[in-house]
């Protein structure tokens, strides 16, 4: 695997020998290829896009607004994994790189087998992308710690969990299922993508269906810029209006989309996901990870942002 060594003032290197190094522990077969019960064999994904927000932007204390007050910016995330893991030195948190695996092409053809039912490739590509998250997530924080730059992974914060916090912006619900840190917002503050009509991101490279990672650290990177106006402008439904595309409602199998502000039930989503996915998913592929995905894929939007004839 590819080593890294931090050069003094070079972001550029830097982050060119970080994004390396991921690339390369992406593509061992443990990791790269996958394989299902009845030994067919997938690649994982299709490929790996990189994005940098600057930690200070303020956009990450916007979000304690627009999505719930209690999400942790890039700096409380590793202030916290600081104090988990007894690093006594002052921090200086500088940049939150975006890594965004695209989900490949059979993982996606193999989850429009079935209108309802996540297929196994489908809840495979999600269980193998957590344990890459979890070992990459180790990994870069050992590697750039022991040269002096603390890093952490969000999502590996202790007291990091989906479950539903108060907001006020959704006139609907008092509470949402959220988490303490979103890897969404992070790729939106990173300029990798925009939000979409079923919550999703798509991204500007290679569309919705894909899975994000993120890694906070001192080191400083160059940081990539926000193209994007709107936070809903990759979505053809916010550009267009209302007036084309809403492909992906019809195809939740729950009806928990809907072609309306708020439209995204979170409370039947998460019934049918958490409540009946992942318990089939343990039961009929053995694997001990929820997923749906259906209104990920099959639409305009899965590979690529969408456009519309007159665009
Ligand atoms: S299917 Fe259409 S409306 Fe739904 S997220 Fe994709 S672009 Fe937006
Ligand atoms: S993940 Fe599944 S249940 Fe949730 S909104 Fe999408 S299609 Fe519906």
């Amino acid at each position: 695997m590819k080593q890294i060594t931090i050069l003094k003032d070079n972001p550029k290197e830097n982050f060119q020998q970080i994004t390396n190094f991921i690339r390369s522990f992406l593509s061992d077969p443990s990791r790269a290829i996958m394989k299902t019960k009845s030994g067919k064999e997938f690649p994982l994904m299709r490929d790996v896009i990189f994005g940098v927000a600057d930690a200070t932007d303020p956009i990450f204390n916007k979000y304690k607004e627009v999505a719930h007050p209690k999400i942790w910016t890039p700096i409380e995330a590793c202030q916290k994994k600081a104090a988990e893991e007894g690093w006594d030195s002052e921090l200086s948190i500088k940049s939150v790189l975006v890594y965004i695996l695209l989900h490949s092409r059979e993982v996606i053809k193999s989850n429009l087998e079935d209108k309802a039912i996540p297929s196994e490739g489908w809840v495979l590509a999600k269980y193998k992308h957590e344990l890459i998250f979890e070992e990459l997530g180790e990994e870069l924080s050992k590697i750039l710690k022991a040269q002096g730059y603390f890093t952490c992974s969000p999502i590996h914060v202790k007291g990091y969990q989906i479950k539903k916090f108060k907001q006020s912006w959704n006139p609907t619900t008092k509470r949402i299922y959220a988490s303490q840190f979103s890897v969404r917002h992070a790729a939106f503050a990173a300029g990798l993508g925009t939000f979409s009509l079923n919550e999703g991101f798509i991204t500007d490279a290679g569309g919705i269906a894909h899975r994000i990672g993120v890694i906070v650290t001192e080191l400083e990177l160059p940081v990539t810029q926000r193209i994007h106006t709107n936070h809903q402008e990759n979505c053809l439904w916010y550009r267009s209006e209302g007036k084309k595309c809403g492909d992906c409602v019809s195809k939740c199998p729950v009806n928990a989309l809907k072609t309306e502000k708020y439209g995204h039930d979170k409370d039947i989503c998460a019934g049918y996901v958490f409540g009946e996915m992942a318990p089939y998913s343990r039961e009929h592929y053995g694997i001990p990870q929820y997923g749906c995905g259906k209104c990920q894929v099959g639409l305009p939007c899965t590979y690529k942002v969408p456009v519309t004839e007159d665009e």
